[in-house]
Parts: structure tokens; C-alpha cells; sequence
């Protein structure tokens, strides 16, 4: 299930709430954000620090795209993640056998509960939502290349974002091949290249900390000194 039409292409929400591109239906059903998604949102909006910062829209389903970042529409960037798509790659996880670390999963989905383990829930949406901000800081800084190239920047600036918050990577590794292209014509990168670039997004982010806190200690030091 790749993330697809991430960008770049004309969207619309009709009265109904349906999700249109051109004349293709890509999503339905508005519906509203639950609260440990908004608290999601928000927690990577804050270490993002974009001076316009995208809202956030939930739909049911985003019909065979996790999520996408939609630049410009309604004036405010928008980000749309499909609660049900964020369902279907957890359970495509655990199909494969790869939450068998993480604590039981139990699965009654009804529309007022999407997710019994919200906790692993939150750990997969952002993980998308850090791919679809990165998009955001892209267009911010005017350096979207647009197709697999922005994708890839992209999914750095998701592991940058994430390891800003001090979340742990083996959800967000998870999600990237998960999500990543296995097929031969591809608008996102192959499952190993995604997670290779979020992988060194958070390289960077722990690079740039110890930096920091190298800096941070020669100024102490020269602090005892002059003292
Ligand atoms: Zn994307």
C-alpha cells in the first residue's frame, strides 16, 4: 500500500466529502480527528517549527494512499491520513509477523473506537504524519523536487522529525518498508531506500545533538576557566 499521490495533484473535497482528484474518487468520509491523533499532530508540528503549518484532515479512507500532502488547497497546506489505511498497515505488519515484539493487538474496529492499542496506533500515524510535514518543510524552504526525489527527502525529514521527539525508530523502520514501492513503476521509493533515508534523518538529528552538547561543554568549561 503505497503512499501515492502524495503532492502535485488537483484535489477537492466536494460537499459530500468526498476526496476527488480530476474526476477519481481518492478518499471519503470526513470524519472527525481522534484525540491522541490530534496530540500526534501536534507534538510533531511543535519541533517542526513551519511558520505555516498544514491542518490536518482525517478521512475514513484514503483509498489505497496512507496519507498526502496537499499543498495550497483552501490556501492552508493540507495533510489527509486515512484512519482505516493506518489500521490496514498495522495489521499488514502483524500478518507478517513483525509486531510480534510489541504487546497484544486486538482489532474490534467500529467507527467510534478505530484502534484498540492506541499507543501502537500513534507510533504508525506519525511515522506518516512526520513523511507528510516533511513535505511541508520542503515546500517551506521552496526545495520540493517534486516525484521519488522529494519523496526520499521526505522520509529523512520524517526520521530528523522523530528523532527530535525521542521516539524510539523501530516503529517508524517498520512503517517506511512497509510503505515503501515493490512494484516496477514506482512514485515512492523501494522499501530498503526508504528506510535508509529515515534512517540517516535521524542520523543527522543525533549528529547535530551531540554537536550541541559538545558545544555546550566547551562553554562550561571556558565558563570555570575565565572564572
Ligand atoms: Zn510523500
Amino acid at each position: 500500500m503505497p503512499i501515492q499521490q502524495c503532492s502535485r495533484a488537483l484535489h477537492s473535497i466536494s460537499a459530500a466529502g468526498l476526496w476527488t482528484a480530476g474526476d477519481k474518487i481518492v478518499g471519503h468520509r470526513l470524519v472527525p480527528t481522534p484525540a491522541w491523533l490530534a496530540q500526534t499532530w501536534q507534538e510533531l508540528l511543535d519541533v517542526a517549527g513551519l511558520k505555516r503549518q498544514p491542518q490536518l484532515v482525517t478521512v475514513l479512507s484514503a483509498h489505497g494512499s496512507v496519507a498526502m500532502f496537499l499543498p495550497g488547497l483552501f490556501q492552508a497546506n493540507l495533510v489527509a491520513i486515512g484512519l482505516t489505511d493506518v489500521r490496514d498497515l498495522i495489521l499488514k505488519a502483524r500478518a507478517a509477523g513483525r509486531l510480534q515484539d510489541i504487546p497484544d493487538w486486538v482489532a474490534p474496529f467500529s467507527e467510534e473506537r478505530v484502534y484498540s492499542d492506541v499507543e501502537l496506533s500513534r507510533a504508525f500515524a506519525r511515522a506518516i504524519l512526520a513523511h507528510e510535514i516533511g513535505h511541508g518543510i520542503l515546500h517551506a524552504r521552496r526545495a520540493a523536487k517534486g516525484g521519488v526525489a522529494e519523496e526520499g527527502d521526505a522520509d529523512r525529514l520524517a526520521g530528523q522529525l522523530e528523532e527530535l521527539l525521542g521516539v524510539e525508530s523501530e516503529i517508524g523502520k517498520l512503517v517506511f518498508e512497509l510503505v515503501g514501492c515493490a512494484e516496477q513503476f514506482c512514485s515512492h521509493p523501494a522499501p530498503h531506500v526508504r528506510v535508509a533515508a529515515y534512517h540517516e534523518g535521524r542520523q543527522i538529528e543525533i549528529r547535530a545533538r551531540r554537536s550541541r552538547e559538545a558545544q555546550d561543554a566547551q562553554a562550561r568549561w571556558r565558563a570555570v576557566f575565565a572564572s
